[in-house]
């Protein structure tokens, strides 16, 4: 779940491969059924947009059946230009046949129009159409759709076999057209005593951004002995971590106070993968996305010792013995560092040494803001 760029459009994920698999499977059942008594129907699929429908609706249909593809219209742009462009016909005799149309998606109508002409006097014994995506909102034919799988309102859809200006027929999910994230958001990452507290407060001033550091916050609320500090200490006592539900709640507050901000240094937080996925739909929502993790790397061996020397002057009490500090490592290395994979696999994940003096770190870290 994100948002990504394709050419100059952004989109935001839509429709998830769980729900596609969904409406493939309803489409095949109601297709099963109906043609039951049918001796091997075609199936025919319209090029380019149909073969991840196609070749995922065929896998599912367990009965005798032939698969053909036409070519006929395609999206240009964002808009429907409306004209077919070009028919790479199909080869087999159709006569008596009963064939089933497959279409990725069905707006306008125009190419269901086509479809229709053409077929009308190739004496086939019925032509049933099942389109996976349909918008009724823009539909203005009077012809008839057997099958649709989900109806979606008019919004400019890409993904699943579907293409913004020819690309993006490769993404597992539907996406759709968002408007350009304006906030540049950065997840500082990196174990405990790794130096994001003192690097945020760096770049936060020469990038303009707002530092949320959810540590801070925590520690501000116990001072003020408020209701969300009584219910953090204990946690933050022994090192282990505040609940996903009450730090998640929390730092949605702290982002919605700050929303003229160009964006925010996250540090500390998300500390879980629940957390981050929940850091990524928030975003989502408001049409803003993490533009990256920048993360310091430095061995656990040399964090403990700056930990207890920082325990000296911090007043921290979760730096002070080395039981607890152990014990932020442990749930550092068993729920937070899994997070590299998770940013990684949305190609977003930058590391920088963490260890030399704090202009040195700054400077490598700047050197990763600029291209984020
Ligand atoms: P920090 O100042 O980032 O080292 O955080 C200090 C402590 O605050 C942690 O050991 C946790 O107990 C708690 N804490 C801070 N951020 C989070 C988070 N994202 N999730 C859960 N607990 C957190």
């Amino acid at each position: 779940m994100s948002i990504i760029k394709l050419h100059d459009k952004y989109f935001k994920s839509y429709i998830s491969s769980k729900q596609i698999d969904e409406a493939i499977q309803k489409l095949v059942d109601q297709t099963t059924e109906d043609l039951k008594d049918v001796d091997t129907p075609l199936f025919i699929g319209i090029l380019n947009g149909s073969f991840m429908f196609v070749a995922d609706f065929i896998r599912k249909y367990n009965s005798d059946c032939e698969v053909s593809f036409v070519k006929l219209a395609s999206y240009e742009g964002t808009n429907s230009t409306g004209k077919i462009k070009q028919l790479v016909g199909v080869n087999e005799n159709l006569e008596g046949r009963t064939v089933v149309i497959l279409e990725d998606i069905i707006d306008t109508g125009n190419t269901l129009q086509e479809i229709y002409q053409i077929f009308e006097d190739k004496k086939v014994k019925q032509l049933k159409i099942a389109t996976l995506f349909f918008k009724p909102d823009v539909f203005k034919k009077a012809l008839p759709i057997d099958y649709i799988g989900i109806p979606i309102p008019d919004k400019f859809i890409v993904g699943y076999g579907l293409d913004y200006d020819g690309i993006g027929r490769n993404l597992e999910e539907i996406y759709q057209l968002t408007t350009e994230p304006k906030m540049k958001n950065i997840v500082l990452f990196g174990p405990p005593g790794a130096g994001k507290g003192t690097q945020a407060e760096m770049l936060r001033d020469k990038y303009q951004l707002k530092h949320i550091s959810t540590g801070e916050v925590f520690r501000f609320n116990i001072k003020n002995e408020t209701e969300l500090g009584k219910l953090a200490k204990s946690y933050m006592d022994d090192g282990n971590l505040v609940p996903d539900e009450v730090t998640i709640n929390m730092l949605k507050e702290e982002v919605d106070k700050n929303s003229d901000a160009n964006g925010f240094i996250f540090d500390g937080f998300p500390r879980t993968e629940s957390q981050a996925k929940a850091l990524d739909q928030f975003l989502e929502e408001k049409g803003e996305r993490i533009n990256g993790m920048v993360a310091l790397e430095v061995s656990e061996d040399l964090l403990v010792e700056r930990l207890l020397e920082r325990g000296k002057t911090s007043g921290r009490s979760d730096d002070q013995d080395e039981s607890k500090i152990r014990n932020r490592f442990v749930e550092y290395n068993t729920k937070t560092a899994i997070l590299k994979d998770y940013y990684q696999a949305q190609n977003k994940y930058f590391g920088a040494n963490g260890v030399g003096s704090i202009p040195e770190i700054t400077e490598r870290l700047s050197q990763i803001f600029d291209k984020l």
